[in-house]
């Protein structure tokens, strides 16, 4: 299958991240842009992916880098048609609202929050000049205010606000052909998970956002292909 279409997927050096670039690359033949913080791990994953896989340095805490990728992307593609907005940081178990360490609840808040928060404004007028633009925020069930509890304060909060970005941008791009959605991969087995299903299963859902057709749900928290309650 052959899709010339253009993807940048932050946080894309391991992980969901990565194994999201190779099905997209592999499985559905759009050029994949693996963002990597650190572009030597970048590069390695590139070579990895195949398929025409580029690195691109990006810390989506970092607006000096934020600002250089898309400059990049500009300069090299002219235009973005896929943004998967993957990066993230601390599962933070250990942490409870009432006692928490808010320096760290910040540090993570810079790269679940303001990190897509920032990659989507800079990609705004790239994805204005893109075919079938859609904008996948890899979210997670602990964000869900149905059923929401104490603990994993900072990630979970900060979770839950990524949400709240998704339905808000989602509403004011609609009119753009813009396609943006939250979607939680499930429990999985990676540096963060620590355990849970096979990296392949968590980044299906995820592909599956990215590719949606023009006519698919926009402004909407999935799971598997499935909607799930914010
Ligand atoms: P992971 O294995 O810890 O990988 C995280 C990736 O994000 C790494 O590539 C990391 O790069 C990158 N990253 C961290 N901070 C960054 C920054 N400031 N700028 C750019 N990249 C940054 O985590 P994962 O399990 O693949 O998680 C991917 C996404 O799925 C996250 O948004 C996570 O919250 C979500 N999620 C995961 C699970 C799960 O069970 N695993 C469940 C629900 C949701 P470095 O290598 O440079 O650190």
């Amino acid at each position: 299958m052959t899709d010339q279409r253009i993807a940048l997927v932050t946080g894309a050096n391991r992980g969901i991240g990565k194994e999201v670039a190779r099905q997209l690359a592999r499985d559905h033949g759009l050029t994949v842009l693996v963002g990597s913080r650190d572009l030597g791990k970048g590069h390695s994953a590139a070579q990895e992916i195949g398929h025409g896989a580029e690195a691109l340095q990006l810390d989506v805490s970092d607006q000096a880098s934020v600002t250089a990728a898309f400059t990049n992307i500009e300069a090299v593609h002219g235009r973005l048609d896929i943004l998967v907005n993957n990066a993230g940081v601390d599962y933070d178990t250990d942490q409870r609202a009432y006692a928490v360490d808010l320096d760290r609840v910040q540090r993570a808040f810079a790269t679940n929050l303001f990190g897509p928060w920032a990659t989507t404004i800079a990609a705004g007028p790239l994805l204005e000049k893109g075919q079938h633009a859609r904008i996948v925020n890899v979210s997670s069930g602990a964000g869900a205010l149905t059923g929401i509890s104490g603990g994993t304060s900072g990630y979970g909060i900060s979770k839950t606000a990524l949400n709240a970005l998704t339905i808000k941008t989602a509403a004011e791009l609609k009119p753009r052909g813009i396609v943006v959605n939250s979607v939680c991969p499930g429990w999985v087995a990676t540096d963060m998970g620590g355990g849970g299903r096979p990296v392949t299963e968590g980044a299906k859902g995820v592909v599956w956002a990215a590719v949606l057709p023009d006519d698919g749900p926009t402004g909407g928290f999935f799971r598997d292909a499935r909607a799930i309650d914010w």
